[in-house]
């Protein structure tokens, strides 16, 4: 097969670059080749299916990697609102809850249908079942070899995504490989937005409860690297919830998560309201102190951590244990043991290094005619439909950069 550009995967941004490719370039040949079936199957389980297709707020701030600063010329070329008049276009007008984006619908699967029907109704080639295994240079342009074919390619656009979500969703990394083996430089891929594995002799004890606390990451040193606020999920394993995935990117084996449970007090105030409930609750058993003021066993593991006996007497609580109450409810410590891993994260940290790449094309520059978009580049964004916004400006850039690049 020959085309003038070749999109490897059909995900989020590579459907979107191939439609911006069409658009640029009504003449040019545009193919996607996709490992799976159908193209966007990871779309389609985004936000809970729901699909969480934007943020109001996305800006440079909420994005991670090596440059995160590299996002700015996309964003700058296609906007948010560039991307709420796209989606209205194609038939999946956005609506907001808070800052958030979704599809009218709130049916992740109509962002998928309506990206593939644009797609077709612009004459863009799409060919499922096709793994591509390798990529040559091949004169000015590229050799893509599939699984099952040949495809020679004035521009490659390379959309293949990462290891989040596990391979039934996209990719298994070889694209990744292959381009890290033409001598692009890579930054060590790892899971975010992800479940965090910790010390479990307590939590296990929680499971289940879910909780509004304040959560902070700490190296091993105690220097801070990331907090959030949200409802934790105390699990088996460990802990989950919107902010603990938020901050799961920057947990490495061996930090401290610290969990504020009473964001509310100051420790000093918290000391006072403790000391008045001893005085009210003064006629019973501290396995009771707790309750009513928060969750009832988070309370009564609270108090086995600060060694105070449940079957004690309120009325015989001292100072000291009341101090170390206190110290706990604001400061109760875990230490990172792991994660979900990639199969159950949202999105990979890591990937090809972007000082390899023109932030104004995404086009390569070792290999010109190349362009990554994506989750493959090293750029991650937080929770909340910032890393699909990424995938569609990087999408929509390369493709235009592309099918221009094909008519030189
Ligand atoms: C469960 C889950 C929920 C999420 N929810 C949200 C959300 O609500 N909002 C948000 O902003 N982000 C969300 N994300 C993250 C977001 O989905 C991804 O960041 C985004 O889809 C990345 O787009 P992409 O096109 O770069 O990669 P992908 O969407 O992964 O697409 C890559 C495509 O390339 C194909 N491919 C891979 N290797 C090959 C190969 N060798 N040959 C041919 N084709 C190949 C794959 O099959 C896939 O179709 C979620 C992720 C997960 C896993």
């Amino acid at each position: 097969m020959n085309c003038d550009v070749c999109i490897i995967g059909g995900g989020a941004a590579g459907l979107m670059a191939a439609i911006s490719a069409k658009t640029a370039s009504p003449e040019a040949s545009v193919l996607i080749l996709e490992k799976l079936p159908r193209v966007g199957k990871k779309i389609s389980v985004t936000g809970n299916g729901r699909c969480n297709i934007t943020n109001k707020r996305a800006d440079v701030s909420n994005y991670h990697g090596k440059n995160p600063s590299f996002i700015l010329s996309a964003f700058k070329q296609f906007t948010l609102d560039d991307t709420e008049r796209f989606f209205e276009q194609i038939g999946t007008p956005i609506i907001y809850e808070g800052d958030k984006g979704y599809p009218a619908s709130l049916q992740a699967a109509s962002v998928t249908d309506a990206l593939r029907f644009r797609c077709d109704e612009l004459g863009v080639v799409t060919e499922c079942e096709q793994k591509v295994c390798d990529i040559k240079k091949q004169g000015d342009g590229y050799l893509v070899i599939t699984d099952k074919c040949r495809v020679s390619a004035k521009a490659l656009i390379c959309s293949a995504g990462m290891l989040s979500g596990g391979e039934k969703l996209g990719s298994d990394g070889a694209v990744f490989g292959i381009l890290k083996n033409m001598g692009i430089k890579t930054v060590t891929p790892s899971p975010a937005i992800v479940q965090i594995k910790t010390d479990t002799e307590y939590v296990r004890q929680l499971k289940g409860i879910k909780v509004d606390a304040f959560v902070t990451v700490k190296d091993k040193n105690g220097n801070v690297k990331r907090n959030d606020f949200g409802e934790v999920l105390f699990c088996d394993y460990g802990i989950s919830g919107p902010p603990v995935l938020q901050v799961s990117g920057d947990c490495e084996n061996g930090d401290i998560i610290t969990l504020d449970l009473m964001p509310r007090y100051e420790e000093n105030t918290l000391f006072e309201a403790l000391l008045l409930r001893k005085k009210n609750l003064k006629n019973r058993t501290c396995d009771e102190f707790l309750s009513g003021f928060i969750n009832k066993r988070l309370g009564q593991v609270v108090l086995k951590m600060a060694n105070v006996p449940l079957t004690k007497s309120v009325d015989a609580l001292n100072n000291k244990e009341i101090k170390d109450v206190c110290r706990i409810l604001k400061d109760f410590s875990l230490f990172v043991r792991g994660n979900g891993g990639f199969i159950n994260s949202q999105v990979t940290k890591g990937g090809l290094l972007c000082d390899d790449f023109y932030d104004d094309t995404l086009m390569c520059k070792k290999h010109k005619g190349l362009f990554a978009v994506g989750e493959i580049l090293d750029i991650d964004g937080d929770c909340g439909g910032f890393n699909l916004q990424w995938a569609w400006s990087s999408g929509f850039v390369a493709g235009r950069a592309a099918a221009k690049y094909t008519e030189r």
